[in-house]
């Protein structure tokens, strides 16, 4: 298959090098330009707990003048999902199948645009992966992508793409509500990402404060109240109960949440499309989120001042 990924940092690297070692036609487009000269000099480097290898796979720098492709897979992070879309519009054709694994919502809004909502997949992913340097990924331990058609007629693209991804070891399953799917990730997001950002504390910390359950509980039924405005339901005793499984250190405990790792590497965080995007979503809807607008405004304000942090992570 011809396979375009749009946005290859940590995810997209992971992604578009395991379906070229699977035998695909795999090109990494990114806005990177030292990350795309290292892939085109040595090789996307890959390394895990069993050693590192080297996978020859083509990149180009945003905008590439491409042919349509057989699935083109969007990869950004959410801030740039429009960017991207835009820039790799000439890989998308009238049968391409555009896929987004994306973290937060807003995205599927954006390629609503560029793909028929027939050929329009969405879903979540499990596995973890870092970003070392230009052209180097760490691939970490084993997670799981599931994803679904949005469209409302029946297809077989769905199965088609799980056969395509698992196939290139990347385990993965249908799920028959992708959106469901996407908004019980948004909510776990909204609260262990957000809390552990502000507090400056791995997941497995949270774990020493008696208040948890209430404030988790308190952000999950904003988020679960403007979900059903859009005809989603989010469990909050699940998403709760999945929360305080990831306490354990043998879980994801010493995790470093990604909004918390961008703060420490001055980067953007996609907090608009996470607690920023329920406050927002909840005021068009006639709905009271003020704790996700609040937690909004102090993930901003950490965007702003965390240079001078007088205890940050990293100098
Ligand atoms: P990333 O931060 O690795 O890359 C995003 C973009 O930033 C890429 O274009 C990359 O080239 C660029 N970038 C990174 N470091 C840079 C630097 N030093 N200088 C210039 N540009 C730089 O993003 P990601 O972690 O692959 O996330 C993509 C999407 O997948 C997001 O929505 C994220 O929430 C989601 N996601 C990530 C993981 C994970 O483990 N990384 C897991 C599940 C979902």
């Amino acid at each position: 298959m011809k396979i375009t990924i749009a946005g290859s940092g940590a995810m997209g690297c992971r992604f578009g090098g395991a379906l070229c070692s699977a035998g695909h036609q795999v090109v990494l487009l990114d806005g990177w330009r030292e990350h795309v000269d290292a892939i085109n000099t040595g090789g996307l480097r890959v390394s895990d707990e069993s050693g590192s290898r080297v996978i020859p796979v083509p990149a180009a720098l945003f905008p590439a003048a491409a042919d349509p492709a057989d699935l083109v897979i969007v990869f950004t992070k959410a801030t740039q999902t429009a960017a991207a879309a835009a820039a790799a519009a000439g890989a998308i054709g009238p049968s391409t199948l555009v896929l987004t694994l994306q973290n937060g919502l807003g995205n599927i809004e954006v390629l609503r645009s560029y793909a028929a909502e027939s050929r329009l997949l969405a879903g979540t992913t499990t596995l973890g992966t870092e970003l070392l340097g230009p052209g180097h990924i760490r691939a970490l331990g084993s997670g799981e992508t599931v994803l679904g058609a949005l469209g409302a007629e029946p297809s077989d693209y769905a199965e088609r793409t799980v056969l395509t991804l698992s196939a290139a070891g990347l385990a993965a399953r249908v799920a028959d509500d992708a959106l469901g799917v996407i908004w019980a990730k948004v909510a776990f997001n909204c609260v262990m990402n957000s809390l552990c950002a502000i507090a400056s504390i791995p997941v497995s910390a949270l774990a020493r404060y008696d208040g948890f359950d209430a404030l988790a509980s308190s952000i999950l039924r904003e988020v679960a109240a403007v979900a059903a405005a859009e005809g989603v339901t989010v469990d909050t005793a699940a998403a709760l109960a999945l929360m305080k499984a990831q306490f354990d250190p043998a879980a994801s405990g010493d995790h470093l949440a990604s909004t918390l790792q961008d703060l420490m590497n001055g980067r953007a965080t996609e907090i608009a499309h996470l607690n920023g995007a329920i406050a927002s979503r909840a005021l068009a809807h006639g709905i009271e989120a003020p704790l996700n607008a609040l937690i909004t405004q102090l993930i901003q304000l950490l965007e702003a001042t965390w240079p001078r942090r007088v205890n940050r992570l990293h100098p």
